[in-house]
């Protein structure tokens, strides 16, 4: 079998590998795609950070993506059960962050730019999935299955995995680790929002405190529909009865910001569960390899982080292998696992400081600190690497000293 030979195979047509492909097909490498589903796929993961935008105008994507009209996003707004509201503003950042982003159907969006990369020379083989991979040095052989069935292999100099939830070579090398973050589960659909506008202004997300240890997201699109879930431990959706439908719906009856608001609307497609998402690998890169995106580590939805991480990380991973392509060296561990782990482990603090009730605290005592805002919202819009941001550069403890402070402060006000 004479094999087809490129200097970069990318594993993947997410926003991950297209933005990886776009970057180094500009500067002048033969890249190629291959990509298990056909296009438009559904995936999760909707709501857009503003930082995703420096990637995705690094890729050159930015003017195709302008033209979709997509629903524009400029922040994100927290309720809880008390109707207690935290609003963040991306205009209202620490620091010169770009102020806004969209809010997009995936399926929609990723054949957007998978067909953008492939107008610039890049081909992208749908339907045709990764098998095998056999590493000689950096080189490396594909093996890749056709629709049909046919195999073929591709020559690669280097190799971008950025296959998100399929984790080729983590699976294929077993290098997959568990996520330090405990399981959790979606519960999700898009929905027509026929009385949006009697609830909440369109440009930004909804974030709800449905209990402790379940929230929802809202996100709506352009087009009137809005994407509606629920995430949370696992047994809360075991109280819920009926078909996926009506659990769902049921849910949303339980939760005040959103009863009325979807009450007996129209569900796009049955509701969708998925979970055990959180994974981590043991490590990012290694001879003629880099994984980006999803596959590196996913850690929740709560704060969209998901195509920033992905797209970020395809754009420092592919300027990295740009470099070491032209024959420079590349100290991957410091200049891609290690920055990288920077924003990844940012992220993480918030996370936990969300699901341990922390920011909730924050969020709702109704002490707002215009500083401490706009720090808090830089990492909102996905600036966490920052380091001028001390709500960046002590993303680990900076959290809880705040909510002691809040408490003292509610204290002395008190007495
Ligand atoms: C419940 C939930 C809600 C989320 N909400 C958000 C959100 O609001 N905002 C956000 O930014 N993120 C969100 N995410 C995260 C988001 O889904 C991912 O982070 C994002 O899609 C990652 O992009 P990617 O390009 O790495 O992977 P993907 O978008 O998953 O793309 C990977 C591609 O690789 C292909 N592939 C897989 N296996 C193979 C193979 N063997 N051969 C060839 N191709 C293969 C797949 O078909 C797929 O098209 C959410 C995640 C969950 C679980």
């Amino acid at each position: 079998m004479q094999a087809e030979k490129v200097d970069v195979l990318v594993i993947g047509a997410g926003p991950a590998g297209t933005v990886a492909a776009s970057i180094i097909n500009q500067a002048g490498f033969k890249v190629a795609i291959v990509e298990k589903e056909k296009f438009p796929r559904f995936v999760i993961g909707e709501s857009l950070l503003p930082k995703c935008m420096e990637p995705l105008e690094e890729a050159g994507f930015l003017e195709v993506l302008q033209k979709q009209g997509y629903q524009e996003k400029f922040g994100a707004k927290f309720v809880n059960s008390e109707e207690q509201v935290m609003d963040f503003n991306f205009a209202n950042q620490f620091g010169n962050g770009r102020t806004w982003t969209w809010q997009v159907k995936r399926a929609d969006f990723d054949k957007v730019l998978a067909d953008e990369v492939e107008r610039m020379g890049v081909p992208v083989a749908y339907e045709t999935a990764v098998t095998a991979i056999k590493f000689d040095g950096t080189n490396s052989v594909t093996t890749v299955v056709e629709k049909s069935g046919a195999e073929r292999n591709i020559e690669a100099r280097f190799i971008v995995d950025a296959s998100g939830y399929g984790r080729v070579i983590p699976r294929l090398f077993n290098l997959d680790r568990p996520s330090n973050l405990a399981p959790r589960k979606a519960f999700f659909t898009h929905i027509e929002d026929g009385r949006r506008a009697n609830y909440i202004e369109p440009n930004r997300i909804l974030i709800v405190d449905h209990k402790p240890g379940v929230w929802a997201w809202c996100i709506p699109f352009s087009d009137g529909i809005s994407s509606c879930g629920f995430v949370g431990y696992p047994e809360f959706f075991d109280d819920f009865a009926g078909s996926l439908e009506e659990q769902l719906r049921s849910i949303i009856a339980t939760e005040w910001s959103l009863a009325d608001r979807f009450k007996e609307c129209k569900f796009i497609f049955e509701p969708r569960i998925l979970q055990g998402y959180s994974i981590s690998t043991e490590k990012f890169f290694g001879d003629g390899f880099v994984l980006t995106g999803n596959v590196t580590e996913f850690l929740d939805p709560i704060f969209s982080s998901g195509v920033t991480l992905a797209t970020v990380s395809s754009q420092l991973a592919a300027n990295l292998a740009i470099r070491q392509l032209k024959g420079e060296s590349v100290d991957w561990q410091k200049e891609y696992t290690d920055t990288m782990m920077i924003g990844v482990d940012t992220f993480r603090s918030y996370v936990m400081a969300w699901y341990d009730g922390t920011l909730q605290k924050i969020f709702f005592s109704g002490e707002r600190n215009e500083e401490v805002t706009t720090q808090i919202c830089s990492v909102l819009a996905g600036y966490v690497w920052d380091q001028e941001n001390p709500y960046v550069k002590n993303h680990a403890t900076c959290l809880q000293r705040l909510v002691r402070l809040i408490e003292v402060s509610k204290k002395l006000n008190q007495s």
